[in-house]
């Protein structure tokens, strides 16, 4: 990432970054690119779900939504997100708002309660590791260490997670019990599984016999370009690898409708959808089905969450366009940074020189940019090379996106030519 620079050209862009800094810092913004939540012309467009169901209390199927029952959920809904979620409906559980509550769920009940294929429960062994793909989402890594699951980092690569690492740590260390994945469009860094990765992640040997992938399909349908991306089908993949069991796939709606009021999915193999309606049967009489059947209303079909999806990326496509615009113009050149241009999701990656992430956060917090803190994309909250900086654009609009990105921009040549005149 360096470029050479003479000592008097490097003073001279020193003293205009620090400048440039000053002049950013006069503006008293307040600025907020944390967290990747959709803006409120997103939701706007799922207004109508609020009047839904509009008086009517039955499925397709004759149940009336309103009552207890149905733990699997709505089959019409199961059948709408089928294909997005590459997952039969039958082997689909449709549940409450959030995939992330289903992931805890899924961990705690793995610890409590025996999963398909496993000796005893997760609580009962001495360790229990997971494989962190880095850079990763920072509520995966929280949840394992909520429930004392050691972290290993693992490094991501252009195709997803490094596979010769992932076949030889699985194959050696029977406590590591699962891997995280964010199969499409990663968070952060917009990585899209290839369809190798995918076959070896199936097929690979693991010496935990109740070893998991929790498959965070969070933007299946969340595309950003004319080439939606395809990833392969782990579910199908696992069970043709003779691991049927192996995979957790899990989705939701909370970037397509209401991230506070969709649906979450979970799908895996028969056994092990039994396992979870069988541990959630003790913990529900049944999910919001009358929030099931308003989404099947007005979702439609699978064509009718791709004509939405369509709606999304027409508002979101032209933040990640100022953001790639900025970011090249401002930065372009200077070697002082890289950064990924998603074809999907919710997030571009910034890269700055090795120990620089952590004081452009904390310049951009002072000249009032909040950022996602440097160090959330690894486990434990560290970033051993301190580089990476997650970017989320949708939420700000875009003169105040442009503001940000901006501002951030002069917080790398700022910290960058620091670090270089030093
Ligand atoms: N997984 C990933 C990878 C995410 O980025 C997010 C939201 N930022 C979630 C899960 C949260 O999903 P939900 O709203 O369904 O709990």
């Amino acid at each position: 990432m360096t470029t050479e620079l003479s000592p008097d050209a490097l003073s001279g862009l020193l003293d205009r970054a620090r400048q440039d800094y000053q002049d950013l810092a006069g503006l008293g913004l307040s600025l907020d690119l944390t967290r990747g939540k959709p803006a409120p012309e997103q939701l706007d467009l799922s207004e109508d779900l609020l009047s839904l169901p509009g008086g009517r209390h039955t499925s397709a199927g004759g149940v009336d939504v309103r009552n207890y029952g149905g733990l699997q959920g709505l089959p019409e809904l199961r059948e709408i997100f089928a294909g997005v979620l590459q997952v039969p409906a039958g082997q689909l559980l449709a549940a409450g708002n959030s995939s992330l509550e289903l992931m805890h769920d899924c961990l705690v009940h793995a610890l409590l309660s025996v999963v398909p294929g496993a000796e005893s429960r997760w609580v009962d062994q001495e360790r229990i590791a997971f494989l962190c793909p880095v850079p990763g989402y920072d509520r995966h890594f929280a949840l394992c260490e909520r429930f004392g699951i050691d972290m290993i980092p693992v490094p991501m690569t252009a195709d997803g997670p490094d596979m010769e690492t992932v076949e030889r740590l699985v194959a050696e260390d029977p406590a590591i019990k699962g891997i995280w994945c964010v199969p499409k469009y990663s968070n952060p860094d917009g990585v899209c599984y290839s369809d190798a990765t995918v076959a070896r992640l199936a097929a690979m040997s693991t010496a935990a016999p109740d070893f998991r992938i929790f498959w965070d399909n969070a933007y299946a349908a969340h595309h950003l370009t004319d080439e939606p991306v395809e990833i392969a089908d782990l579910l199908g993949a696992c069970a043709e690898a003779g691991n049927p069991d192996r995979a957790f796939v899990f989705g939701s709606t909370s970037k397509i409708t209401a991230a506070g009021a969709g649906v979450a999915f979970f799908g895996s193999s028969p056994a092990n959808l039994q396992w979870l309606l069988g541990n959630n049967a003790k913990r529900s009489i049944g999910p919001d089905k009358v929030n099931q059947l308003r989404h099947v209303m007005f979702l439609r079909d699978a064509d009718g969450v791709r004509a939405h999806m369509e709606r999304q990326r027409a508002l979101l496509q032209p933040k990640f366009e100022v953001v790639a615009r900025i970011l090249d113009a401002e930065l372009g050149g200077t070697g002082l940074a890289t950064w990924t241009s998603p074809k999907g999701g919710y997030f571009v990656t910034l890269e700055v020189p090795d120990g620089c992430a952590k004081e452009v956060v904390r310049r951009a917090a002072e000249a009032g940019i909040v950022l996602t803190p440097a160090g959330a994309t690894h486990p434990y909250g560290d970033d051993p090379r301190d580089a990476v900086i997650r970017i989320a654009p949708s939420y700000p609009g875009l003169a105040e996106l442009e503001q940000a990105i901006a501002g951030l921009t002069v917080c790398v040549r700022l910290v960058g030519y620091e670090q270089r005149a030093r």
